[in-house]
């Protein structure tokens, strides 16, 4: 039951939150966080909270005789000076007040006045008010501010990431999901307040109302959230999502009346709902409220018109993953940014049949054009705080889920058949952790499990492993008989400590006769892979991935006039006999593959000539050659 043994002890680097020296992460706790049921009255014109209250459902999991949370009450250079009125301990008929004790302001330690048995649940209850500010979110480079924001006609929350604390004690790291939340906020008369989940009640008081708000799903701290509006500056726009049998209430709260926000929403519904599954909150709402920032909450994105359709559905695709599947650590956050980052594209591709591979490079260029972030593995963007909301995490995390699923092209026979499975992947790995976290490890664990074949290679180079090939080609030809040889070297020549890649790359070759033919070259890892075709036409030209499925980077593509190896290596079918002519008498061992992959003939032999009887259906093969000194690869065609 201990939730936290494959998370690292300490998720983030302690200098850069800029909560210097203070102790905000523990790493390990024999309590669990249930439900959190808070209640908050905003004193709107005096711009802070009157006496306000967060009751703890809290679970030992352990014998439990002390419980944590994360709540920063003063932080004067930002606004903030709260204070607790008191806190109540709870456990069956009995009601106590416990001893407690704050860590330098951002952490409160609560010693129960018993030891609570495993399994038993008891509550906390925090009772506070004053004024909740709000802080930079990261250390370096960002104006983006978490906490509580005061408006003259606008009060809320943003809390990505490490802001919940600010304005709300709870357990405030990314794993810990409570079942429910649910939020009471007072406000006066004329207003209005949203938060997560759908609407429960509100009930009018002689000095305010109280809207009272449920999320029954998992929640993460930081996407616990709520807007008080001022009705007569903010709109609430409505309309209704259809899908099967469910109809659910789609709501926008903004100033304009024109905004197309209710119709982005309802479209991305739809297109998420088709690829991922169906939104996970169906049974309750999804809402943007306009007070900006561009930032997910569950089923209530923070957001504003003006960013427009990608935006929106950059945000919505967050519900599932973000929402009801939680990075479980920032070093993860690109299964949360990635993620939503591709299912921009995915929505261009299948709401609007766009062929997307022109966007998809301008998404990959973005990261190939900021060198400043190639040096840090994909998952470990704390390395240094500046980079975990740059180019590296989204547009690389896109890149890589869209590397896997070019792969799953290849596994299962094509776009048609790969794109079934691998978005039936998807909804597996969803399913698994529904309602839960993941680490860039369950991923891998699971699109093992799901397709039955390591991808131990592809997470160390794409995930583990900082960079990107970078490429130099060099391509000749050479009329022989009635057939022309191709002959393509690949060399990898990016930084050594980025290792060389293992991909499967695609290339166009352009014939003189204006046909085309698509083929893929398995790079090995080696430092260079050197590839033989033959044609019956003359090719002249070859294009590195035309349709932009590989993060990489052609550094030089270059046609000579010849490759002088095609002389010295001669590999045909006559027949059901393979000839193979090598340029030394050395020992060599071949292995004949399909180009599924299927090893068909393998064995050893002596230069410089030999010849194997094949009994195999036409089609083409790839022939592995291995000597003392060299490694080459050639495709043949029977
Ligand atoms: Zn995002």
């Amino acid at each position: 039951m201990v939730i936290l043994t494959s998370l690292p002890l300490f998720e983030q680097n302690s200098s850069f939150v800029d909560y210097s020296s203070s102790i905000y992460d523990i790493p390990y706790k024999t309590f669990r966080m249930r439900k959190y049921d808070y209640y908050i009255w905003l004193d709107v014109n005096g711009d802070s909270l009157l006496p306000s209250y967060n009751r703890m459902t809290i679970e030992a999991v352990e014998p439990t005789d002390s419980v944590y949370f994360h709540f920063i009450l003063r932080d004067t250079a930002h606004g903030s000076d709260l204070s607790i009125d008191s806190i109540r301990f709870i456990h069956g008929a009995d009601t106590l007040i416990p001893y407690y004790r704050l860590i330098e302001d951002t952490m409160v330690v609560v010693h129960l006045p018993m030891t609570i048995p495993s399994g038993q649940r008891f509550l906390i209850e925090v009772y506070y008010h004053g004024r909740a500010g709000k802080r930079p979110s990261f250390a370096w480079g960002s104006s983006f501010m978490v906490g509580m924001y005061w408006f003259d006609s606008a009060i809320f929350t943003h809390s990505e990431y490490y802001g919940t604390r600010m304005w709300l004690p709870v357990f405030d790291n990314l794993y810990e999901k409570v079942d429910t939340v649910d939020a009471r906020i007072r406000v006066p008369y004329g207003w209005y307040a949203v938060s997560n989940g759908h609407l429960v009640d509100s009930l009018a008081l002689p000095d305010g109302i109280v809207y009272w708000w449920r999320e029954s799903h998992g929640i993460t701290p930081y996407m616990i959230v709520f807007a008080a509006l001022d009705r007569s500056r903010y709109l609430i726009l409505d309309s209704t999502w259809t899908y099967g049998d469910v109809n659910m209430p789609v709501f926008v709260y903004t100033d304009s009346d024109t905004v197309p926000t209710l119709r982005y929403m309802t479209q991305g519904l739809d297109v998420f709902s088709t690829l991922y599954g169906i939104y996970p909150f169906y049974d309750e709402k999804y809402s943007e409220v306009h007070v900006g920032g561009g930032v997910e909450y569950q089923t209530n994105t923070f957001s504003h018109y003006i960013f427009g359709q990608r935006v929106v559905i950059h945000e919505l695709s967050h519900q599932w993953w973000g929402g009801y599947v939680t990075c479980g650590t920032y070093n993860d956050l690109w299964l949360n940014e990635g993620f939503a980052t591709y299912s921009e594209l995915l929505y261009m591709e299948f709401a609007d049949s766009t062929d997307v591979s022109g966007y998809r490079r301008s998404y990959y260029r973005q990261y190939l054009l900021r060198t400043g972030i190639h040096n840090v593995p994909l998952n470990s963007p704390q390395y240094d705080g500046s980079l975990m909301w740059t180019y590296l995490v989204y547009d690389k995390g896109a890149a890589v889920l869209h590397m896997m699923r070019y792969r799953f092209w290849r596994l299962y026979g094509g776009q048609y058949s790969g794109d079934s499975a691998f978005f039936q992947f998807l909804q597996y790995y969803k399913n698994r952790h529904a309602r839960s976290y993941v680490i860039s490890q369950d991923l891998e664990q699971d699109v093992e499990s799901f397709t039955g074949v390591d991808w131990s290679q592809f997470f160390e180079q794409w995930v583990y492993t900082p960079g990107h090939p970078v490429l130099d080609v060099r391509w000749g030809k050479e009329l022989s008989g009635s057939l022309w040889n191709m002959a393509v070297v690949i060399n990898q020549i990016q930084d050594d400590s980025w290792g060389f890649f293992t991909v499967d790359y695609p290339v166009r070759i352009r014939f003189s006769d204006s046909s085309i033919v698509d083929t893929v070259l398995p790079l090995t890892g080696a430092s260079s892979d050197t590839f033989y075709l033959s044609f019956v036409s003359e090719p002249v030209s070859l294009i590195m991935d035309p349709d932009e499925h590989i993060l990489d980077k052609v550094n030089s593509l270059v046609a000579e006039d010849e490759i002088n190896e095609t002389r010295l290596y001669r590999i045909f079918f006559r027949g059901d006999n393979l000839f193979i002519r090598t340029p030394e008498d050395d020992m060599y061992r071949y292995r004949i593959y399909s180009v599924n992959g299927r090893v068909v003939s393998e064995g050893k032999f002596r230069g410089p000539e030999y010849s194997i009887v094949l009994d195999v259906s036409p089609g083409i093969y790839i022939v592995e050659l291995l000597s003392r000194t060299s490694r080459k690869v050639f495709k043949v065609i029977k």
